[in-house]
């Protein structure tokens, strides 16, 4: 199962060269809100097998369920709202994840999809084209793909030199 930064896992605060923050989670509401994020994709999302498909796809070649077990990809907290993204991924297939208090203010299947589309990247999807966020088409979180996730495929500046 990938791992939460909570206080005490020993994963530590790092920001990143752009200054992003993947940072452990000393805010109880948001992990409260990325603890049933996860259960979202445990319970629901798991063993979907278009879901799998699409994943398997991907230049990394693992199915979600895959991924989602990997136990050295770490979900950081990125504390600000003024990042302009929801989540981010430190390199195409990197194993650390941060995910914004913006995507906390949206409640937890916002954050649900905003993981879906980050483990996509850790699982090589490019920053590029449409790849991670076509994910959450087969993975069953449509809603947060029709939200600003989705818009995001046009290229309006989701993607910097780090994944967004
Ligand atoms: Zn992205």
């Amino acid at each position: 199962m990938v791992k939460i930064n909570e206080p005490g896992s020993g994963h530590g605060d790092m920001t990143s060269p752009l200054g992003n923050r993947h940072w452990a989670y000393t805010d109880k509401k948001a992990l409260a809100t990325l603890k049933r994020a996860l259960f979202i994709l445990r319970s629901n999302v798991k063993g979907m097998k278009p879901c799998n498909k699409c994943f398997k796809a991907l230049p990394g070649g693992k199915t979600f369920d895959e991924i989602l077990a990997d136990d050295t990809i770490w979900i950081n907290y990125e504390p600000r709202t003024d990042r302009g993204w929801y989540g981010i991924t430190i390199s195409v297939g990197g194993k650390d994840v941060s995910i914004s208090q913006s995507a906390f203010n949206k409640g937890r299947w916002w954050v649900a999809g905003t993981l879906v589309h980050e483990l996509a990247h850790v699982n090589g999807a490019s920053a590029s084209t449409g790849d991670a966020d076509d994910t959450l088409l087969c993975c069953g979180l449509k809603n947060a793909y029709e939200g600003a996730i989705g818009m995001n495929q046009s290229g309006t500046g989701e993607e910097d030199s780090m994944m967004a």
